[in-house]
């Protein structure tokens, strides 16, 4: 159920209503926005009278959340959700973010470089994975922590802020030092475990889109780390499965504005792995930002052709720097900055 409360609503009637939903069962979720505090209750809502909570005081209205999603609606935050990082960088809103880096952290040279474009380039964000979650188990897994590291010191030396895999729930503790962004990968967006666990961090998460999930199962999959309190999570369309093969994946460009319909939480665009294809990169780009999407996230190496994995649809540096200045053109086009 959704309590939307008056403007003018006081603190102590706010605290009364979450008492009287507590009081009935219901876990409550509040957001204070703009304009005015919204209660959220999950739970066991189907047999409750909700005109006992429209009479309390402060309330505007009462109405039941009919999707099976509760606080990835965009019910609960009509404003939009906007993920804060350090060093001033967000994700959702007006500016559009770039995140971006290799797939795979190989070494020191390696990642300084590419952290130093991506600055350059006016990036907030550097990506590197340190586990990888390969198809076959005889590809490069990964440096694992040692990489994170040196991600770290490269991202702490060009002001960024970072983002990493996450595998499993044993790699959480030793990672929170090092990444400010735990990303889920695709294979693992239905590690309900593990998005349990990460509903316990408080570090924001970008949730990949599962290769033959639908939006209604992304929404439900990021529903596990909301429902557990962490509100910083970040949706992500990255392709799908389907019969095309002229492209590795299908990027499934509509979903941007349908979760962007749908939920309050920031979207965005991965058109490395939706293509598969570097010369595909860019126009996927272009097109999840005309779409709607809040961030980008696009896989860069000073040496594409040599890089450990994903190389064929990395960017090498000078196009990527070349895209940035043509996104930035088609942001303002659609009321956006970047
Ligand atoms: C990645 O970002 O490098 C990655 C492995 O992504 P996905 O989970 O979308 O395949
Ligand atoms: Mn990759």
């Amino acid at each position: 159920m959704i309590v939307a409360m008056q403007e003018k609503a006081t603190e102590e009637q706010i605290d009364a209503v979450i008492d009287a939903m507590e009081e009935a069962g219901v876990d409550v979720h509040r957001t204070t926005g703009a304009m005015q505090t919204i209660l959220a209750g999950v739970g066991p809502t189907a047999g409750l009278d909700l005109t006992k909570f429209e009479m309390l005081p402060g309330v505007l209205h009462v109405h039941r959340i009919s999707a099976p999603y509760k606080l990835a609606g965009r019910a609960w935050r009509p404003e939009g959700t906007v993920v804060e990082f350090p060093n001033q960088a967000t994700i959702g809103g007006q500016a559009i973010a770039m995140i971006a880096g290799p797939c795979a952290i190989e070494n020191r040279e390696q990642i300084f470089e590419i952290a130093a474009c991506v600055k350059a380039a006016g990036g907030k964000f550097l990506r590197g994975g340190a586990f990888k979650p390969r198809t076959s188990p005889y590809s490069f897994q990964g440096l694992g922590i040692d990489g994170l590291k040196v991600m770290r010191e490269a991202a702490c030396a060009h002001g960024l802020a970072t983002v990493s895999e996450v595998m499993e729930i044993a790699q959480i503790e030793p990672m929170l030092p090092y990444v400010d962004c735990f990303q889920v990968g695709a294979r693992n967006m239905q590690n309900f475990n593990l998005l349990r666990e990460l509903g316990q961090v408080r570090k924001p998460v970008l949730l990949k889109r599962g290769i033959a999930a639908t939006v209604e199962e992304l929404l439900l999959s990021s529903e596990y780390i909301l429902s557990g309190g962490n509100y910083d999570v970040i949706l992500c369309e990255r392709g799908i499965r389907t019969y095309e093969t002229a492209t590795r994946n299908t990027m499934d460009i509509a979903a941007i504005p349908v979760l962007k319909k749908l939920s309050h939480l920031p979207v965005v665009g991965d058109p490395s792995h939706g293509t598969g294809r570097r010369d595909m990169v860019a126009p996927m780009a272009k097109a999840a930002v005309a779409a709607g999407a809040d961030a980008l996230l696009i896989e860069v190496h000073p040496n594409a052709d040599k890089a450990v994995s994903d190389a064929a649809q990395t960017l090498y540096l000078e196009p990527f720097e070349k895209l940035v200045r043509e996104l930035r053109v088609l942001a303002e086009a659609v009321g956006r900055t970047m």
